[in-house]
């Protein structure tokens, strides 16, 4: 089987919860805290038509999942994508949820999707499906309750359309509304790379930690779209020579490395990497098992499992993606001695800078891109380095240590609340 056929066979709402499930067995948990954070809060369902280019109508499902609301309004993605179901979409939710605590920001955990190819609509019939679908779901976002922001498939352009239907509803611009917007809608300087960069700073932190030099590393990206290219661009920036990416139709491998920017202007030209000149076609599957020191998964779940995590030879993992890793590859790697940075720390820069964005538009503030990649590298580094200490002092690996920060804090604040009534 390849990657993607095993991939859709695990439930990744299955291992959230098992995810879940191995840190409060660690921290002890409370029982009646351990049952209500093991599930979503509110998960809606919405179906809604859209009038198509050609006259026809199509009805298309899409979902909202708030998983905890405890620490502040949720937050997180919307996704487009043809496989989006409301398991994949709670599981996103609840990594949320332990993103932002493991970060320290103050919110709760959300996930949006739509089941949809956005490849196969014009421009006019993705405006109404993202206008329609911000009317539907207006029942739970906004500015103090609910926050979406980009994910796979949505762009600034779309979360534009997105703040542009909830004003309309508001009667008066909301620009707090969502995050990932165009910099002259209230968007934040460095968000569209932020990502990329906290997760660029995770690596740095690492190799600082285990004595590597960057300088002599190799690297290989699966993915190549807003958290993928980027990080290409950004580990090059730091010396590593990437020989490796990929996107849906495949990978290009180059062992002298590849230029990125080169990499980025043939994908604009032909919808692809593949075909890069002067590299090798590779699967998507066989760029994980390269031989490489450090692997950054920046495309989807489930894509080192049990069946392929014995023969991944990077010696630290990065994971832009949210999800890409199972519990069984996880307990593989870590036998093996990888070292991993789990997606909730890994890829946390972009809800940081989400936040950011956030607090920008609630006080109708602006800040350079120098001020807000020093506050990112702080929250990144200081997370860093709290998940590792846990790390070192309970000895586990590093995604244990992670879940153990962040459900430990969402835990402390929900026994502090209380239960109502
Ligand atoms: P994107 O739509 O910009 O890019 C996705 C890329 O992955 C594309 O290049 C696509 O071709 C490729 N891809 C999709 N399925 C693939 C597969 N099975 N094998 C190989 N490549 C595949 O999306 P993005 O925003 O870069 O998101 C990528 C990952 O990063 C997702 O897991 C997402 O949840 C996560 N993430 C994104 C953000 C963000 O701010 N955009 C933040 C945190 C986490």
């Amino acid at each position: 089987m390849t990657t993607e056929q095993v991939a859709a066979t695990i439930n990744p709402w299955a291992v959230a919860q098992q995810q879940f499930d191995l840190a409060a067995e660690h921290l002890k948990l409370d029982p009646g805290i351990r049952q209500v954070l093991r599930e979503p809060r509110r998960a809606l369902t919405v179906t809604f038509p859209v009038k198509m280019d050609d006259g026809t109508v199509r009805v298309f499902t899409g979902y909202r999942v708030q998983h905890n609301l405890g620490r502040g309004p949720a937050k997180g993605g919307i996704r487009y994508h043809q496989d989006v179901s409301i398991d994949e979409v709670k599981a996103l939710a609840m990594w949320m949820t332990w993103k932002c605590a493991v970060v320290g920001i103050p919110y709760g955990g959300g996930k949006g999707g739509v089941i949809v190819d956005p490849k196969k609509l014009s421009l006019k019939e993705l405006e109404a499906l993202t206008r329609r679908y911000t009317t539907e779901i207006s029942v739970l976002i906004g500015p103090e309750r609910d926050i979406p922001a980009p994910d796979v498939n949505t762009t600034p352009q779309i979360m534009a359309w997105m703040m542009d239907t909830y004003s309309m509803h508001a009667g008066y611009t909301v620009p707090g509304v969502v995050t990932g917007k165009p910099i002259s809608l209230g968007g934040s300087e460095g968000r569209n790379e932020a990502t990329a960069r906290g997760c660029v700073y995770t690596v740095v932190a690492a190799a600082k930690h285990l004595g590597v030099d960057l300088t002599k590393t190799t690297a290989a990206v699966q993915g190549f779209g807003n958290a993928g290219s980027i990080a290409a661009r950004l580990m090059r920036d730091e010396g590593s020579t990437v020989v490796a990416v990929s996107d849906t139709q495949g990978g290009i491998h180059k062992p002298t490395g590849l230029d990125i920017e080169k990499v980025l202007a043939w994908k604009q030209e032909h919808g692809t990497v593949v075909g890069f000149p002067g590299s090798t076609k590779i699967t998507n599957g066989e760029l994980l098992e390269l031989d490489v020191d450090i692997l950054i998964p920046a495309a989807y779940e489930n894509q080192i499992t049990a069946a392929n995590a014995k023969n991944v030879k990077a010696k630290i993992i990065a994971e832009a993606a949210n999800g890409p890793t199972t519990p069984e590859a996880d307990e593989i790697l870590a036998k093996k001695g990888v070292f991993m940075i789990p997606d909730i720390l890994a890829n946390a820069g972009g809800v940081t800078v989400s936040y950011f964005e956030w607090v920008q538009d609630l006080n109708r503030d602006h800040w350079s891109e120098t001020v807000v990649n020093a506050k990112l590298k702080e929250i990144m580094d200081r997370s860093f380095g709290e998940v590792l200490a846990m790390s070192l002092l309970e000895e586990v690996n590093m995604r244990t240590a992670a879940y153990l920060v962040a459900v430990k804090r969402v835990a402390d604040t929900t026994a502090l609340r209380g239960l109502y009534p």
